[in-house]
């Protein structure tokens, strides 16, 4: 049998912020600064909210914690996750601990949050990745109204990010025919979007792709970046060349085009602190990345695959 979540609403394509009923009484939680988020709000037309906007960038469980402390006792009706990442995945997590309705509204695209079962906060200051159908959005809102005004470099890497997901999702034993069909046409979409400068349409692939690769897995690319991402490298950098070569490594279909789409977004080559067989180690723990992948991978494979990356061998 194969299970597949998703929201029970979507609401996506033009005007999709504005033409949303959101409900009185609700709780905005948000990164963006008063100025940004009043903008959006007015555009939402929303009417009797509650506000939070101190939400860090990679939260931690105790600022879900400080939400429903301030917050549970006025009652939301509702709560609406409204940026980022790390706005989503505060709503997420709060929405279930106080069993209300939550609607996800992503302003950068990328990692397909509104669309997953997964939720990443920080406990002890370690990043964890935690999973549970009840992190699922009751609506998730995606509009391109976002994408102006966002800096290219975050527009960049998400899409990166996008792709990466949508093809290792393709690729991973976890998959199903339903998940092999949302990530193909997801990176259908994304691949034309990049290729033919239709940036409006990054929305829509990377939705497609939080379908896919929310009900089946990322693979041996996600693995790998991890070691640059605790370096500071930003996530969806470091895929172009850690899904590359893993597209290599496991002949996957999609390698050919994932290259001309990393070329076409010009990223810099990436440089590893730690050394190759270090980092080699830390990779080989991440058995979430590395048991869906769809050739099983030794340390010495990890090892020259770092080594290409840092040598720019793609
Ligand atoms: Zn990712």
């Amino acid at each position: 049998m194969n299970t597949v979540r998703i929201p029970k609403t979507i609401n996506y394509g033009k005007d999709a912020l504005s033409d949303t009923q959101y409900p009185k009484n609700a709780l905005v939680v948000t990164t963006a600064p008063p100025e940004v988020s009043k903008k959006w709000l007015t555009r939402m037309k929303i009417a009797d909210y509650m506000l939070y906007d101190k939400v860090e960038p990679e939260p931690s469980i105790e600022t879900v914690n400080r939400v429903i402390a301030e917050f549970k006792p006025k009652n939301p009706s509702a709560i609406i996750g409204l940026g980022g990442g790390s706005s989503l995945d505060v709503a997420k997590y709060a929405g279930m601990e106080m069993k209300i309705p939550k609607i996800l509204i992503p302003t950068t695209f990328g990692t397909g949050a509104e669309m997953t079962t997964y939720c990443v906060l920080k406990f002890d200051g370690k990043k964890k990745l935690l999973q549970d159908e009840r992190f699922l959005a009751d609506v998730a809102v995606i509009d391109s109204y976002f994408m102006d005004g966002t800096p290219e470099a975050i527009v960049k890497n998400s899409v990166c990010d996008a792709c990466a997901q949508a093809t290792e999702g393709y690729d991973s034993k976890r998959g199903n025919e339903f998940t092999r069909m949302m990530c193909k046409s997801a990176f259908d979409v994304l691949y034309d979007a990049i290729m033919n400068n239709k940036h409006e349409n990054y929305p829509f692939g990377s939705m497609l792709s939080g379908i896919g690769f929310g009900n089946a897995s990322t693979t041996l690319g996600h693995a790998l970046s991890y070691v640059f991402s605790n370096e500071g490298v930003p996530h969806g950098y470091s895929l172009s060349a850690c899904t590359t070569v893993a597209h290599r490594f496991n002949k996957s279909s999609f390698y050919e085009k994932f290259k001309e789409v990393i070329e076409k977004l010009k990223f810099d080559k990436l440089s590893l602190k730690m050394p190759v067989d270090q980092a080699a180690d830390v990779v080989m723990t991440d058995k979430g990345h590395l048991d869906p992948n769809p050739i099983p991978v030794t340390k010495d494979d990890i090892m020259h695959l770092l080594q290409d990356i840092v040598n720019g061998r793609m």
